[in-house]
């Protein structure tokens, strides 16, 4: 189970620079079996104390922890969802992951020009979002024609259909996002997920600011950020993405010290994929035997045998028994 995050975001907010970060951190978690990894593509190792302590209690010789895949996805601009920049391209990589971070500038920098002229989170934030509304808006409203016809001669089924899709369009119409309707409704949340609805998947906000910010940003520029994403019912991270990848070049044994200078308990990093990781409902089960201590992904609520099938289905045909150990 591959949990795939999504690096979404205007021009120079800093997505490069934190997706820098994430490729550095990924060469380190080499004990990892990677397949082939595309350019675009970053992996970065879920953070749990738990790992080293059962390492330790079976002296295995390798730990390897559970992961999430960042993509960077490059070329948002206002009018991507008519074509303008990488339009369509950028959106059908969206279409891709399990969820969004959108990062979204709260630095002031005369050097780096804001491709909106000012610093604005809550604008940034609803420009990027228009863009992915109007997309699905779009989907919707073909697959709603369609269902409305079919719903004609068809059967019940057919109408549901039609139905659950004309709500979601008149939703989308009036600026809504789709995650705020199928989070209540059963029947559009499977619409939405077979049609890949970009504004249905969960969101979190990465407010990139200056590193003499640090530790405790509270610029007008962060209210801003945590208001807006409050209204969504979102989370926001603040992250300084130069400090990132300043940390992502550091030797592993140095972090700690690093980050305890700039008055930080975790990276920010660190702090993005602990919370995208609740935010998917996954949780961390974990192997262990002298070869390896291991950590494995599976949805919040899965019993004991769906979560021996995601290290092999063999397993799950032939479960005997999880073991429970206190921590
Ligand atoms: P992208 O277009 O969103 O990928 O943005 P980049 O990562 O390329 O960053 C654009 C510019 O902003 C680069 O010159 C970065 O060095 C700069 N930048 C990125 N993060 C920060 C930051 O936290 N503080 C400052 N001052 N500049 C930053």
């Amino acid at each position: 189970m591959t949990l795939t995050v999504g690096i979404v975001g205007l021009p120079n907010v800093g997505k490069s620079t934190l997706f820098n970060a994430v490729s550095a951190a990924r060469a380190e978690a080499a004990n990892y079996p990677f397949a082939t990894i595309e350019p675009n593509v970053g992996i970065v190792g879920v953070p749990d104390d738990r790992l080293a302590v059962l390492a330790r209690l079976v002296s295995a010789e390798r730990s390897v922890p559970a992961t999430v895949e960042f993509h960077d996805i490059a070329g948002l601009v206002k009018g991507a969802s008519v074509g303008e920049g990488l339009g369509n391209q950028f959106l059908s990589h969206i279409r891709e992951v399990d969820a969004i971070v959108h990062v979204v500038r709260c630095f002031e920098d005369a050097d780096v020009v804001h491709v909106e002229g000012t610093v604005d989170p809550a604008r940034d934030i609803e420009i990027t979002e228009t863009e992915l509304l109007l997309k699905d808006l779009e989907t919707v409203e073909r697959a709603t024609e369609k269902a409305t016809r079919a719903a004609k001669s068809g059967g019940a089924e057919a109408r549901q259909r039609a139905a659950t899709l004309t709500a979601l369009r008149d939703e989308l119409r009036t600026g809504t996002a789709a995650r705020a309707v199928t989070a209540s409704d059963a029947h559009a949340a499977a619409v939405s997920r077979e049609l890949g609805l970009l504004t249905a998947k969960p969101v979190l906000y990465a407010g990139n600011v200056a590193e003499d910010e640090l530790p405790e940003p509270e610029s007008e520029a962060v209210r801003t950020l945590r208001q807006a994403a409050a209204r969504r019912d979102a989370e926001a991270v603040i992250i300084c993405a130069e400090v990132e990848a300043q940390i992502a070049e550091l030797d592993p044994a140095d972090r700690a010290t690093f980050l305890a200078d700039l008055g930080l308990d975790a990276s920010g990093l660190d702090r993005l994929v602990t919370v995208a990781y609740r935010l998917l409902g996954l949780l961390t089960f974990f192997t262990a035997g002298p070869e390896e201590a291991r950590a494995w992904t599976v949805r919040t609520g899965a019993r004991a045998p769906e979560a021996a099938g995601v290290i092999h289905s063999d397993l799950q045909r032939g479960f005997i028994r999880a073991e429970v150990i206190s921590y």
